[in-house]
Parts: C-alpha cells; sequence; structure tokens
C-alpha cells in the first residue's frame, strides 16, 4: 500500500507549542486575555482593518454581525448556492430566509448580475464568499449593495492571503469573518474572527460576544442584551499569535503548491482549475480542478481513482439549495453542475513534490482512462 497523502494538516512548529504551553502556564489572571488581544492586533494589521474580536469559529463570528445588523425573521439574506452550511446556518438559526444564487463559472463564487435580480423589500444583506481563496467580484457587489442600501458581508474563511485590488478579503465589507478550523490556511484548532471598519457595529458584536454584557457597564453580572458566548481562549490566541507571526510563510507555500498542480494541469484540454484575474492574488486555499462535461469524468471516478492510490482528495460542495434541509430544490445551473465533475486536492503546508507528482498522475490517468 502506498503511503497516505492527507488533504490538510496544519503546520504546528516549536513556536506554537512555546506560545500555547506559555499560555496554558502562565495565562491566567491578570495575564488571561493577553495573547487574545495579541492576536486581534496582529490580525488587524495583517489585514488593514480598525476592529477585530477573536471568536470560538467563523460561524459564532458570522452569526453575531448578522444579528448586529438585526437580521431576524422574515429577513432575506443573499448568498452563493456553492458554499459550506455554514455561511447558511447563522442565517437559519437568527430566523430569516437564505436566498440561493448561481455562480460564476470561473471563480465558482456568486454571480452579481443574480445577486441584483434576487433582491426584494425583504433583503437585509448579500454574504460574499470567496470559495477557495478565489476572490468574489467585490466591485459589482458593492455598487449593487450601495445602490441598494443593502450590507455586503465577506466571509473570508477560504481566503486568507487573497488580495482584491490592493485590498485583502475580508476588509471590503461592512464586517468579514474568518476561520482558524484545523483544515484552514491559519488554526487555532477551532477558531475565528469577526472584523470590520465600523465602530457602532464593532461595540454591538463587542457586547453581543460577552453574553450582552457592554464594556462601559459598571454593574456586575448586568447583561443589557441577550447576547451570545462565541469566545475564543487565549490559550488557542497563543496559537494564532504564532501562525500569525508566520502568515506570510503560510501563505506562500499555499500558493506555491497551488502553482505547482496548476503549471502541470491547466494547460491539459478540458480541464480548468481556480482562476487569478488581474489586480488579484488567490490565497490557494484549496486547490481544485473541474473537468468540462466532455470529458465525460465524474466525481464517482475520481474519488474511486484517488482512493486507490491512497490519496485523500475531496469532493466540491453540494449545491446548498439541493439540499432536504434547506428546501432540497433542482440546484441552480452552475452550481449543480460543477461539483458532478470536480475534486479538490491535497494541499497541506508540507505536502512533497514527490506526493503532490503522485496527485497530478492519477488526474491524468483519470482523463487517459
Ligand atoms: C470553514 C468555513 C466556515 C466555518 O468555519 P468554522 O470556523 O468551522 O465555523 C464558514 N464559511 C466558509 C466559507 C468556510 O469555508
Amino acid at each position: 500500500m502506498k503511503s497516505r497523502i492527507h488533504y490538510t494538516k496544519p503546520s504546528i512548529t516549536g513556536l506554537e507549542v512555546s506560545y500555547a504551553t506559555d499560555a496554558a502556564t502562565n495565562g491566567w489572571g491578570e495575564k488571561c486575555y493577553e495573547y487574545i488581544h495579541r492576536f486581534e492586533d496582529a490580525f488587524k494589521k495583517h489585514l488593514n482593518v480598525q476592529y477585530a474580536i477573536a471568536t470560538s469559529s467563523c460561524t459564532g463570528a458570522l452569526h453575531m454581525g448578522m444579528a448586529a445588523l438585526g437580521i431576524g425573521p422574515g429577513d432575506e439574506v443573499i448568498m452563493a448556492d456553492t458554499n459550506w452550511i455554514a455561511t447558511a446556518s447563522p442565517i437559519v438559526h437568527l430566523g430569516a430566509k437564505p436566498i440561493f444564487v448561481d455562480i460564476l463559472s470561473d471563480t465558482w463564487c456568486i454571480d452579481p448580475d443574480l445577486v441584483e435580480q434576487a433582491i426584494t423589500p425583504n433583503t437585509k444583506a448579500i454574504v460574499a464568499v470567496h470559495l477557495y481563496g478565489n476572490l468574489c467580484d467585490m466591485d459589482k457587489l458593492l455598487a449593487i449593495g450601495k445602490k441598494h442600501g443593502i450590507p455586503v458581508i465577506e466571509d473570508a474563511a477560504e481566503a486568507i492571503g487573497s488580495v482584491y485590488q490592493g485590498k485583502r478579503a475580508g476588509s471590503m465589507g461592512r464586517f468579514g469573518t474568518f476561520s482558524f478550523h484545523g483544515t484552514k490556511t491559519l488554526t487555532t484548532g477551532e477558531g475565528g474572527m469577526f472584523v470590520t471598519d465600523d465602530a457602532a457595529l464593532y461595540e454591538t458584536v463587542l457586547t453581543l460576544s460577552n453574553h450582552g454584557r457592554a464594556r462601559g457597564q459598571s454593574k456586575q453580572f448586568w447583561p443589557d442584551m441577550v447576547g451570545f458566548k462565541y469566545k475564543m481562549s487565549n490559550i488557542q490566541a497563543a496559537l494564532g499569535c504564532a501562525q500569525m507571526e508566520r502568515i506570510d510563510e503560510l501563505i506562500k507555500r499555499k500558493r506555491d503548491i497551488f502553482y505547482y498542480y496548476r503549471d502541470q494541469l491547466v494547460a491539459i484540454p478540458g480541464i480548468s482549475m481556480n482562476p487569478e484575474h488581474l489586480n488579484t492574488i488567490n490565497g490557494a486555499w484549496m486547490p481544485t480542478v473541474v473537468f468540462d462535461a466532455e470529458t465525460g469524468v465524474t466525481r464517482e471516478n475520481l474519488q474511486a481513482a484517488f482512493a486507490e492510490e491512497n490519496i485523500d482528495a475531496r469532493v466540491f460542495f453540494h449545491a446548498l439549495s439541493s439540499l432536504p434541509i434547506l428546501g432540497g430544490e433542482q440546484g441552480k445551473e452552475i452550481s449543480s453542475s460543477v461539483p458532478l465533475r470536480a475534486i479538490n486536492l491535497p494541499s497541506f503546508h508540507d505536502i512533497s513534490l514527490q506526493e503532490q507528482d503522485r496527485v497530478i498522475s492519477v488526474i491524468k490517468n483519470v482523463l487517459r482512462s
């Protein structure tokens, strides 16, 4: 049996271990927020935003941000049909309705023209998800939001390292969210971040994130709102501080891995991969191959071929509107078609060139057979 090639795996060095050990040993009492504040400050600087709140997950950050925007029963939130469930579930938990629209065929991100068509008097927000690190058309989405007075939210969970016309993903919308789950480019095990340049929104989310206790409140144990408990621990933040010191290295490695695949695969007829449009940088969280329908290659062929070689490759996200829990419709045209002939390739930090070559040969063989 050939050695297993994993799909994702974090890069944890002595630096992460030493910071986490220090937090576990000393980070209590008056020091219990030290790494959290340091992590938030480093993240703000990296993103060039004014406010950041470390959270227990990206889902929690989205939930609080959407609650702070006042999204609730009867409201609609427009998002791409191709996505992980985590972006849709906070909308559902708030009693609002996710409105799924189709994706663009090159970036696999939300189609701005369809967003505009989907706007109704009940629309309360538009969510831009930078899928797999590929960037949404932010110029168009922000213009539509501005024209209709609807905030654009950026779920940048997959887009650390992605840059749009000089601005980092997550820094352009009313607020942005990030995930530090173990599969993401930067990890704290579990964790997330809420970022914004809106001072009032920041105050509201800060209060919500601390069980509704406003920081100006002088009475003890006195909540001013019914809030949430989506905080990050100091020990997780210590891991985050170490990862932030290595952020350029972590992103560069992702991009190098992606380009090694791309250079050998993208010229083959019938294949497309994550794009990198003019004036953008793709953070390359998830190298993905989509086969043209004419090739006849299917998700099932691909899964079987990779399993045979003991390589952990993953399927492209299912169209959310096709899930029985979210309506169980047909799915949109592109969002329901692409996952049937696509695969995510392994891209963990320490993958070797030999391992990448094994992945590449599986793809070439599937096309030949
Ligand atoms: C990973 C991911 C999330 C969820 O992140 P958690 O930290 O697990 O809550 C949300 N949105 C997208 C697009 C993701 O990829």
